[in-house]
Protein backbone atom coordinates (compact mmCIF):
# COMPACT_ATOMS: atom_id res chain seq x y z
CA UNK A 1 0.00 0.00 0.00
CA UNK A 2 1.48 3.34 -1.03
CA UNK A 3 1.57 6.85 1.27
CA UNK A 4 -1.86 8.10 -0.97
CA UNK A 5 -3.62 4.80 -0.55
CA UNK A 6 -3.34 4.76 3.76
CA UNK A 7 -6.38 5.69 5.22
CA UNK A 8 -6.78 8.99 7.22
CA UNK A 9 -7.80 6.77 11.07
CA UNK A 10 -7.34 8.68 13.73
CA UNK A 11 -6.18 5.63 15.74
CA UNK A 12 -5.82 7.98 18.59
CA UNK A 13 -3.09 9.83 20.69
CA UNK A 14 -0.51 8.82 22.92
CA UNK A 15 1.36 10.51 25.69
CA UNK A 16 5.14 9.28 26.50
CA UNK A 17 8.07 10.36 27.78
CA UNK A 18 9.82 10.11 25.26
CA UNK A 19 9.67 10.24 21.14
CA UNK A 20 12.35 8.19 19.24
CA UNK A 21 11.93 8.80 15.28
CA UNK A 22 14.01 5.98 13.43
CA UNK A 23 14.94 2.32 14.49
CA UNK A 24 18.34 1.84 13.65
CA UNK A 25 21.19 2.10 15.60
CA UNK A 26 20.60 5.77 16.55
CA UNK A 27 17.45 4.50 17.43
CA UNK A 28 16.77 1.54 19.12
CA UNK A 29 19.70 1.37 21.73
CA UNK A 30 18.46 4.66 23.65
CA UNK A 31 14.45 3.19 23.18
CA UNK A 32 15.48 -0.04 25.00
CA UNK A 33 17.98 2.16 27.32
CA UNK A 34 15.28 4.84 28.33
CA UNK A 35 12.58 1.83 28.63
CA UNK A 36 14.52 -0.18 31.47
CA UNK A 37 15.00 3.32 33.22
CA UNK A 38 10.93 3.21 33.51
CA UNK A 39 10.40 5.93 30.93
CA UNK A 40 7.40 5.22 28.57
CA UNK A 41 8.97 5.23 25.06
CA UNK A 42 7.57 5.30 21.74
CA UNK A 43 9.72 4.33 18.39
CA UNK A 44 8.45 5.03 15.69
CA UNK A 45 10.09 3.62 11.56
CA UNK A 46 8.40 3.30 8.10
CA UNK A 47 10.43 0.09 7.72
CA UNK A 48 8.32 -1.69 10.44
CA UNK A 49 11.87 -3.33 11.66
CA UNK A 50 14.79 -2.17 13.87
CA UNK A 51 17.82 -2.29 12.56
CA UNK A 52 18.01 0.86 10.13
CA UNK A 53 19.41 0.73 6.66
CA UNK A 54 22.72 -0.86 8.66
CA UNK A 55 20.55 -3.63 8.25
CA UNK A 56 18.01 -3.12 5.82
CA UNK A 57 20.80 -1.88 3.01
CA UNK A 58 24.02 -0.92 4.54
CA UNK A 59 26.72 -2.95 7.11
CA UNK A 60 24.68 -6.32 7.31
CA UNK A 61 24.65 -7.21 3.37
CA UNK A 62 27.44 -5.68 2.18
CA UNK A 63 29.70 -7.18 4.98
CA UNK A 64 27.66 -10.62 4.25
CA UNK A 65 29.23 -10.73 1.11
CA UNK A 66 32.33 -9.82 1.73
CA UNK A 67 33.07 -12.31 4.38
CA UNK A 68 31.48 -15.16 1.84
CA UNK A 69 33.64 -13.46 -0.79
CA UNK A 70 36.94 -13.67 1.60
CA UNK A 71 36.23 -17.55 2.15
CA UNK A 72 36.07 -18.09 -1.60
CA UNK A 73 39.57 -16.07 -2.01
CA UNK A 74 40.97 -18.32 0.86
CA UNK A 75 39.69 -21.43 -0.83
CA UNK A 76 40.99 -20.46 -4.41
CA UNK A 77 44.20 -19.20 -2.85
CA UNK A 78 44.66 -22.37 -0.41
CA UNK A 79 43.29 -25.13 -1.78
CA UNK A 80 43.13 -24.70 -5.15
CA UNK A 81 39.03 -24.69 -4.59
CA UNK A 82 38.29 -24.35 -8.21
CA UNK A 83 34.76 -21.78 -7.98
CA UNK A 84 33.70 -19.84 -9.13
CA UNK A 85 31.20 -18.02 -6.68
CA UNK A 86 27.40 -18.61 -7.39
CA UNK A 87 26.77 -15.01 -6.74
CA UNK A 88 22.63 -15.82 -6.68
CA UNK A 89 23.53 -17.88 -3.99
CA UNK A 90 25.30 -15.01 -1.97
CA UNK A 91 22.42 -12.99 -2.80
CA UNK A 92 20.30 -15.67 -1.03
CA UNK A 93 23.02 -16.01 1.84
CA UNK A 94 23.12 -12.41 2.57
CA UNK A 95 18.83 -12.26 2.78
CA UNK A 96 19.32 -15.03 5.19
CA UNK A 97 21.69 -13.21 7.29
CA UNK A 98 19.36 -9.45 7.20
CA UNK A 99 15.92 -12.78 8.50
CA UNK A 100 17.68 -13.69 11.22
CA UNK A 101 18.54 -10.12 12.88
CA UNK A 102 15.31 -8.70 12.07
CA UNK A 103 13.76 -11.98 14.08
CA UNK A 104 16.30 -11.32 16.84
CA UNK A 105 15.38 -7.38 16.78
CA UNK A 106 11.48 -8.89 17.34
CA UNK A 107 12.57 -10.80 20.66
CA UNK A 108 14.22 -7.71 22.07
CA UNK A 109 11.17 -5.89 21.61
CA UNK A 110 9.20 -8.32 23.13
CA UNK A 111 11.97 -7.79 25.99
CA UNK A 112 10.74 -4.44 26.43
CA UNK A 113 7.46 -3.70 26.98
CA UNK A 114 8.12 -0.17 28.41
CA UNK A 115 8.28 0.58 24.51
CA UNK A 116 5.63 0.80 21.87
CA UNK A 117 6.70 0.71 18.04
CA UNK A 118 4.55 2.02 15.51
CA UNK A 119 5.36 1.14 11.51
CA UNK A 120 4.61 4.72 10.17
CA UNK A 121 6.87 7.96 9.22
CA UNK A 122 6.98 10.43 11.80
CA UNK A 123 6.15 14.06 11.24
CA UNK A 124 7.15 17.20 13.82
CA UNK A 125 4.25 19.14 14.47
CA UNK A 126 6.48 21.45 17.28
CA UNK A 127 8.48 20.55 20.14
CA UNK A 128 7.25 17.93 22.47
CA UNK A 129 4.18 16.78 19.14
CA UNK A 130 4.11 14.51 16.13
CA UNK A 131 2.48 12.66 14.12
CA UNK A 132 2.37 9.32 12.84
CA UNK A 133 1.29 8.39 9.86
CA UNK A 134 1.17 4.12 8.81
CA UNK A 135 -0.70 1.60 7.37
CA UNK A 136 -2.76 1.81 10.76
CA UNK A 137 -4.05 5.13 10.37
CA UNK A 138 -2.52 8.22 12.12
CA UNK A 139 -1.61 8.49 16.16
CA UNK A 140 -0.37 11.68 17.36
CA UNK A 141 2.36 11.63 19.64
CA UNK A 142 3.00 14.03 23.22
CA UNK A 143 6.47 13.23 24.53
CA UNK A 144 8.94 16.09 26.30
CA UNK A 145 11.95 14.03 24.64
CA UNK A 146 12.60 13.23 21.31
CA UNK A 147 15.25 11.90 19.43
CA UNK A 148 15.78 12.05 15.66
CA UNK A 149 17.75 9.32 14.29
CA UNK A 150 16.48 9.37 10.52
CA UNK A 151 19.64 8.67 8.93
CA UNK A 152 20.95 9.37 5.49
CA UNK A 153 19.87 8.26 1.81
CA UNK A 154 21.90 7.62 -1.16
CA UNK A 155 22.84 10.94 -2.74
CA UNK A 156 22.00 10.84 -6.80
CA UNK A 157 24.31 13.36 -8.70
CA UNK A 158 22.52 15.41 -11.26
CA UNK A 159 24.63 14.18 -14.57
CA UNK A 160 22.08 13.00 -17.14
CA UNK A 161 21.70 9.15 -17.83
CA UNK A 162 21.67 8.96 -13.70
CA UNK A 163 18.69 6.60 -13.11
CA UNK A 164 20.41 3.94 -15.25
CA UNK A 165 23.26 3.63 -12.40
CA UNK A 166 23.13 0.92 -9.71
CA UNK A 167 22.77 2.34 -6.03
CA UNK A 168 24.30 0.45 -3.26
CA UNK A 169 20.64 0.09 -2.36
CA UNK A 170 20.02 -1.87 -5.53
CA UNK A 171 23.51 -3.94 -4.65
CA UNK A 172 22.44 -4.55 -0.60
CA UNK A 173 18.47 -3.40 0.10
CA UNK A 174 16.69 -6.68 1.96
CA UNK A 175 14.44 -8.57 -1.20
CA UNK A 176 16.10 -6.35 -3.84
CA UNK A 177 16.15 -8.29 -7.30
CA UNK A 178 18.31 -10.66 -7.81
CA UNK A 179 21.32 -8.89 -9.98
CA UNK A 180 23.71 -10.71 -12.62
CA UNK A 181 27.29 -10.88 -11.96
CA UNK A 182 28.53 -8.15 -14.52
CA UNK A 183 31.70 -9.05 -16.73
CA UNK A 184 32.42 -5.23 -16.01
CA UNK A 185 31.68 -2.90 -13.69
CA UNK A 186 31.93 0.60 -13.66
CA UNK A 187 32.06 2.71 -10.14
CA UNK A 188 31.70 6.41 -10.37
CA UNK A 189 33.01 7.56 -6.87
CA UNK A 190 36.23 7.68 -4.53
CA UNK A 191 34.15 7.08 -1.20
CA UNK A 192 34.59 4.02 1.32
CA UNK A 193 31.12 2.87 -0.13
CA UNK A 194 32.92 3.18 -3.87
CA UNK A 195 35.85 1.20 -2.55
CA UNK A 196 33.74 -1.71 -1.05
CA UNK A 197 32.13 -2.29 -4.04
CA UNK A 198 34.69 -2.33 -6.40
CA UNK A 199 37.17 -4.42 -4.21
CA UNK A 200 34.08 -6.86 -3.65
CA UNK A 201 33.25 -7.47 -7.06
CA UNK A 202 36.40 -7.68 -8.44
CA UNK A 203 37.10 -10.37 -6.01
CA UNK A 204 34.03 -12.13 -7.12
CA UNK A 205 35.20 -11.93 -10.88
CA UNK A 206 34.22 -8.62 -12.32
CA UNK A 207 36.54 -6.46 -14.30
CA UNK A 208 36.40 -3.19 -12.05
CA UNK A 209 36.85 0.07 -13.47
CA UNK A 210 36.65 3.49 -11.00
CA UNK A 211 36.10 7.14 -12.05
CA UNK A 212 37.50 9.70 -9.41
CA UNK A 213 35.96 12.93 -10.04
CA UNK A 214 38.91 14.65 -7.71
CA UNK A 215 42.48 13.26 -7.36
CA UNK A 216 42.04 11.84 -4.18
CA UNK A 217 40.27 9.01 -2.43
CA UNK A 218 38.71 8.76 0.90
CA UNK A 219 38.71 12.63 1.12
CA UNK A 220 38.59 12.18 5.27
CA UNK A 221 41.36 9.79 5.55
CA UNK A 222 44.69 10.32 6.15
CA UNK A 223 46.54 11.50 3.28
CA UNK A 224 49.49 8.29 4.44
CA UNK A 225 46.95 5.76 5.07
CA UNK A 226 45.38 6.57 2.31
CA UNK A 227 48.75 6.30 -0.23
CA UNK A 228 49.35 2.75 1.70
CA UNK A 229 45.82 1.49 0.83
CA UNK A 230 45.87 2.83 -2.88
CA UNK A 231 49.43 1.18 -3.38
CA UNK A 232 48.10 -1.97 -2.05
CA UNK A 233 44.63 -2.55 -3.67
CA UNK A 234 46.06 -4.41 -7.00
CA UNK A 235 42.78 -5.87 -8.67
CA UNK A 236 40.87 -3.00 -9.98
CA UNK A 237 41.88 0.42 -12.12
CA UNK A 238 41.21 3.83 -10.62
CA UNK A 239 41.30 6.87 -12.42
CA UNK A 240 41.43 10.52 -11.19
CA UNK A 241 40.12 13.65 -12.21
CA UNK A 242 37.54 11.78 -14.01
CA UNK A 243 34.01 14.17 -13.67
CA UNK A 244 31.46 11.82 -15.15
CA UNK A 245 29.25 13.94 -17.60
CA UNK A 246 26.99 11.53 -18.44
CA UNK A 247 25.74 7.79 -18.54
CA UNK A 248 23.93 5.82 -21.64
CA UNK A 249 22.78 2.38 -23.09
CA UNK A 250 24.23 0.90 -24.78
CA UNK A 251 23.05 -2.11 -26.47
CA UNK A 252 22.00 -3.78 -22.95
CA UNK A 253 25.10 -2.26 -21.67
CA UNK A 254 25.68 1.18 -20.73
CA UNK A 255 28.18 4.01 -21.79
CA UNK A 256 29.96 6.16 -19.28
CA UNK A 257 30.87 9.45 -20.90
CA UNK A 258 33.79 11.46 -18.60
CA UNK A 259 36.20 13.60 -18.94
CA UNK A 260 39.70 13.41 -18.20
CA UNK A 261 42.72 15.62 -19.25
CA UNK A 262 40.76 18.02 -21.19
CA UNK A 263 39.32 15.11 -23.49
CA UNK A 264 36.41 13.46 -23.79
CA UNK A 265 36.22 9.53 -22.73
CA UNK A 266 34.14 6.60 -22.82
CA UNK A 267 34.12 3.57 -20.92
CA UNK A 268 31.35 0.69 -21.51
CA UNK A 269 30.20 -1.98 -18.85
CA UNK A 270 27.61 -4.14 -18.28
CA UNK A 271 26.63 -1.82 -15.14
CA UNK A 272 27.58 1.28 -13.77
CA UNK A 273 27.25 2.06 -9.54
CA UNK A 274 27.31 5.34 -8.23
CA UNK A 275 28.69 5.74 -4.62
CA UNK A 276 28.46 9.95 -4.52
CA UNK A 277 27.74 10.39 -0.80
CA UNK A 278 24.53 10.11 1.33
CA UNK A 279 22.38 13.10 2.38
CA UNK A 280 20.54 13.84 5.75
CA UNK A 281 17.08 12.54 5.89
CA UNK A 282 14.95 14.97 8.52
CA UNK A 283 11.73 14.19 9.36
CA UNK A 284 8.74 16.52 7.59
CA UNK A 285 7.84 19.32 9.74
CA UNK A 286 11.55 19.31 11.35
CA UNK A 287 11.15 23.28 10.82
CA UNK A 288 8.40 23.89 13.52
CA UNK A 289 10.53 22.76 16.23
CA UNK A 290 13.43 25.57 15.51
CA UNK A 291 16.35 22.71 15.47
CA UNK A 292 19.74 23.87 13.34
CA UNK A 293 21.24 22.66 10.92
CA UNK A 294 25.19 23.02 9.47
CA UNK A 295 25.34 24.42 6.00
CA UNK A 296 25.54 20.65 4.38
CA UNK A 297 22.07 20.12 5.81
CA UNK A 298 22.83 17.66 8.91
CA UNK A 299 21.56 18.65 12.63
CA UNK A 300 24.16 20.11 14.55
CA UNK A 301 24.36 18.64 17.91
CA UNK A 302 26.69 19.80 21.45
CA UNK A 303 28.80 16.69 22.46
CA UNK A 304 25.59 15.05 24.26
CA UNK A 305 23.87 14.84 21.23
CA UNK A 306 21.60 17.79 22.07
CA UNK A 307 20.42 20.08 19.25
CA UNK A 308 19.60 23.81 19.32
CA UNK A 309 16.71 22.75 21.61
CA UNK A 310 16.52 21.57 24.86
CA UNK A 311 15.17 17.98 24.89
CA UNK A 312 15.42 16.68 21.37
CA UNK A 313 18.37 15.36 20.46
CA UNK A 314 19.74 14.26 17.29
CA UNK A 315 21.85 11.29 16.85
CA UNK A 316 23.81 8.67 14.36
CA UNK A 317 24.39 9.49 10.54
CA UNK A 318 22.01 12.35 10.76
CA UNK A 319 24.20 14.98 12.42
CA UNK A 320 26.52 14.16 10.30
CA UNK A 321 29.28 13.47 12.71
CA UNK A 322 30.81 9.80 12.87
CA UNK A 323 28.57 8.09 10.11
CA UNK A 324 28.81 4.66 11.32
CA UNK A 325 26.46 2.04 13.02
CA UNK A 326 28.86 1.47 16.48
CA UNK A 327 28.98 5.57 16.64
CA UNK A 328 25.33 5.72 15.95
CA UNK A 329 25.00 3.00 18.86
CA UNK A 330 27.10 4.79 21.20
CA UNK A 331 25.65 8.34 20.68
CA UNK A 332 22.03 6.76 21.31
CA UNK A 333 23.09 5.55 24.36
CA UNK A 334 24.97 9.06 25.13
CA UNK A 335 21.53 10.87 24.24
CA UNK A 336 19.13 8.50 26.35
CA UNK A 337 21.31 9.42 29.75
CA UNK A 338 21.63 13.23 29.50
CA UNK A 339 17.49 12.63 29.06
CA UNK A 340 17.24 10.50 31.96
CA UNK A 341 19.20 12.87 33.50
CA UNK A 342 16.70 15.81 32.92
CA UNK A 343 18.41 17.16 29.75
CA UNK A 344 21.61 17.74 32.05
CA UNK A 345 25.28 16.57 30.11
CA UNK A 346 26.37 13.83 32.12
CA UNK A 347 27.36 12.18 29.38
CA UNK A 348 29.43 12.72 26.10
CA UNK A 349 30.20 11.30 23.21
CA UNK A 350 34.20 10.61 22.65
CA UNK A 351 34.64 10.54 18.48
CA UNK A 352 38.53 10.58 19.05
CA UNK A 353 37.91 7.17 19.44
CA UNK A 354 35.53 5.66 16.96
CA UNK A 355 37.16 3.10 14.81
CA UNK A 356 36.72 3.04 11.31
CA UNK A 357 37.27 0.26 8.88
CA UNK A 358 37.23 0.36 5.12
CA UNK A 359 36.30 -2.94 4.00
CA UNK A 360 38.25 -3.51 0.79
CA UNK A 361 40.92 -6.39 -0.03
CA UNK A 362 42.78 -5.90 1.84
CA UNK A 363 41.07 -3.68 4.36
CA UNK A 364 42.36 -0.69 6.54
CA UNK A 365 41.50 0.44 9.99
CA UNK A 366 42.51 3.79 11.92
CA UNK A 367 41.68 4.93 15.11
CA UNK A 368 42.56 8.92 16.97
CA UNK A 369 45.46 10.47 16.02
CA UNK A 370 47.42 9.14 12.66
CA UNK A 371 50.52 10.43 11.13
CA UNK A 372 48.96 13.79 9.02
CA UNK A 373 46.30 14.68 11.58
CA UNK A 374 48.99 14.91 14.03
CA UNK A 375 52.01 16.60 11.66
CA UNK A 376 48.78 19.49 10.51
CA UNK A 377 47.59 20.05 14.24
CA UNK A 378 51.34 20.16 15.53
CA UNK A 379 50.95 17.23 17.36
CA UNK A 380 54.63 15.91 18.24
CA UNK A 381 54.28 11.38 18.54
CA UNK A 382 56.87 9.27 18.47
CA UNK A 383 55.58 6.11 16.20
CA UNK A 384 56.17 2.31 16.10
CA UNK A 385 55.42 -0.05 13.62
CA UNK A 386 55.69 -3.71 12.53
CA UNK A 387 55.15 -5.10 9.38
CA UNK A 388 52.69 -8.19 9.42
CA UNK A 389 54.61 -10.30 6.84
CA UNK A 390 55.88 -11.39 10.34
CA UNK A 391 52.50 -12.04 11.85
CA UNK A 392 51.55 -16.30 12.40
CA UNK A 393 48.07 -15.89 11.45
CA UNK A 394 48.47 -13.80 8.01
CA UNK A 395 51.52 -16.47 7.04
CA UNK A 396 48.66 -19.42 7.80
CA UNK A 397 46.62 -17.58 5.66
CA UNK A 398 49.28 -16.38 3.08
CA UNK A 399 47.88 -12.47 3.69
CA UNK A 400 51.58 -11.21 4.78
CA UNK A 401 51.31 -7.90 3.10
CA UNK A 402 50.38 -4.46 5.32
CA UNK A 403 51.27 -2.95 9.10
CA UNK A 404 50.35 -2.19 12.03
CA UNK A 405 51.62 1.31 13.17
CA UNK A 406 50.55 3.36 16.74
CA UNK A 407 51.28 7.03 17.09
CA UNK A 408 52.50 7.30 20.85
CA UNK A 409 52.73 10.97 23.21
CA UNK A 410 56.37 11.87 23.78
CA UNK A 411 57.57 11.09 27.06
CA UNK A 412 54.56 9.30 28.27
CA UNK A 413 54.46 6.88 25.82
CA UNK A 414 50.58 7.63 25.77
CA UNK A 415 48.55 5.94 23.22
CA UNK A 416 46.98 8.49 20.35
CA UNK A 417 45.89 6.41 17.81
CA UNK A 418 46.77 4.11 15.47
CA UNK A 419 46.13 2.10 12.12
CA UNK A 420 46.18 -0.92 10.34
CA UNK A 421 46.29 -1.93 7.29
CA UNK A 422 45.88 -5.77 5.97
CA UNK A 423 44.25 -8.85 7.77
CA UNK A 424 42.06 -8.50 10.36
CA UNK A 425 42.69 -4.78 10.48
CA UNK A 426 38.85 -4.44 11.55
CA UNK A 427 39.19 -6.24 14.40
CA UNK A 428 42.63 -5.24 15.16
CA UNK A 429 41.54 -1.81 15.70
CA UNK A 430 38.95 -2.61 18.74
CA UNK A 431 41.85 -2.87 21.08
CA UNK A 432 43.85 0.02 19.95
CA UNK A 433 40.62 1.73 20.31
CA UNK A 434 40.32 0.96 23.76
CA UNK A 435 43.51 1.82 24.73
CA UNK A 436 43.02 4.57 23.30
CA UNK A 437 39.88 5.95 24.88
CA UNK A 438 41.64 4.41 28.22
CA UNK A 439 44.56 6.56 28.06
CA UNK A 440 46.71 3.05 27.85
CA UNK A 441 50.60 3.42 27.09
CA UNK A 442 52.86 1.35 25.25
CA UNK A 443 54.33 -0.31 28.50
CA UNK A 444 50.16 -1.22 29.19
CA UNK A 445 50.12 -2.84 25.60
CA UNK A 446 53.62 -4.12 25.70
CA UNK A 447 52.74 -5.97 28.91
CA UNK A 448 49.51 -7.68 28.01
CA UNK A 449 49.59 -11.20 26.45
CA UNK A 450 47.60 -10.72 23.28
CA UNK A 451 46.20 -14.30 22.03
CA UNK A 452 48.55 -17.06 19.94
CA UNK A 453 48.16 -17.14 17.26
CA UNK A 454 45.97 -14.24 16.85
CA UNK A 455 46.95 -11.16 14.80
CA UNK A 456 46.81 -8.89 18.15
CA UNK A 457 49.35 -10.37 19.28
CA UNK A 458 51.29 -7.53 16.60
CA UNK A 459 49.97 -4.67 18.53
CA UNK A 460 51.90 -5.91 21.45
CA UNK A 461 55.12 -6.43 19.59
CA UNK A 462 54.64 -3.03 18.21
CA UNK A 463 54.74 -1.55 21.55
CA UNK A 464 57.82 -3.72 23.00
CA UNK A 465 59.78 -1.89 19.53
CA UNK A 466 59.43 1.36 21.91
CA UNK A 467 60.86 -0.20 25.64
C1 LIG B 1 26.54 0.30 1.65
C2 LIG B 1 26.81 0.75 3.07
C3 LIG B 1 27.70 0.03 3.85
C4 LIG B 1 27.93 0.42 5.15
N1 LIG B 1 28.83 -0.31 5.89
C5 LIG B 1 29.06 0.03 7.17
C6 LIG B 1 29.92 -0.75 7.99
O1 LIG B 1 30.48 -1.74 7.54
N2 LIG B 1 30.12 -0.37 9.27
C7 LIG B 1 29.51 0.72 9.79
O2 LIG B 1 29.72 1.02 10.96
N3 LIG B 1 28.69 1.50 9.04
C8 LIG B 1 28.45 1.17 7.75
N4 LIG B 1 27.57 1.91 7.00
C9 LIG B 1 26.95 3.10 7.62
C10 LIG B 1 25.78 2.69 8.53
O3 LIG B 1 24.81 2.03 7.75
C11 LIG B 1 25.18 3.92 9.19
O4 LIG B 1 26.18 4.62 9.88
C12 LIG B 1 24.09 3.54 10.18
O5 LIG B 1 23.06 2.87 9.52
C13 LIG B 1 23.54 4.80 10.87
O6 LIG B 1 22.46 4.47 11.69
P1 LIG B 1 21.25 5.53 11.91
O7 LIG B 1 20.32 4.86 12.86
O8 LIG B 1 21.81 6.84 12.24
O9 LIG B 1 20.57 5.70 10.50
P2 LIG B 1 19.84 4.65 9.56
O10 LIG B 1 20.40 3.30 9.71
O11 LIG B 1 19.82 5.29 8.23
O12 LIG B 1 18.35 4.55 10.14
C14 LIG B 1 17.47 5.63 10.07
C15 LIG B 1 16.07 5.10 10.16
O13 LIG B 1 15.17 6.21 10.28
C16 LIG B 1 14.00 5.91 9.57
N5 LIG B 1 13.30 7.16 9.25
C17 LIG B 1 13.63 8.09 8.32
N6 LIG B 1 12.72 9.10 8.33
C18 LIG B 1 11.83 8.78 9.28
C19 LIG B 1 10.64 9.42 9.76
N7 LIG B 1 10.21 10.59 9.27
N8 LIG B 1 9.92 8.81 10.73
C20 LIG B 1 10.35 7.63 11.27
N9 LIG B 1 11.46 7.00 10.86
C21 LIG B 1 12.18 7.56 9.88
C22 LIG B 1 14.48 5.15 8.33
O14 LIG B 1 13.44 4.34 7.79
C23 LIG B 1 15.64 4.33 8.90
O15 LIG B 1 15.23 3.01 9.24
C24 LIG B 1 27.29 1.54 5.70
C25 LIG B 1 26.38 2.26 4.92
C26 LIG B 1 26.13 1.87 3.62
C27 LIG B 1 25.15 2.66 2.79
Amino acid sequence: MNQCEIPLVRTGDMDADVLVVGAGGAGYPAAFRLAESGRRVVMADPKGELGGNCLYSGCIPSKTLRELCQISIRARRLLSWPGPVDFADLQRQRDAVQQIRFGQHQEELREHPGVTFLKGSVELLGKGRARIQGPEGITEVSAPGMILGTGTRVRRPDFPGAELCLTSDDLFSFGAPRIELPSELAVVGGGYIALEVASLFSALGSKVRVLVRSDTLLRNVDPELVSLLHGALHDFSIEFQAPVERVESAGGRRRVVYHSRGQERTVEADAVVIAAGREPVLPQGWKRTGIALDPRGFVVTDEGLMTSVSGIYAVGDVNGRAPYFHAAVRESLVAAHNLMAGNRRIDVMDYGSVPVTIFTFPSLAYVGITASVARRQGIPTVVARAALSEDSRAQMVQEREGEVRLFFQPGSLRLLGGWVIGISASELINEIGLAVSSGLTARDLAEFADQHPTTNEAISKTARTLL
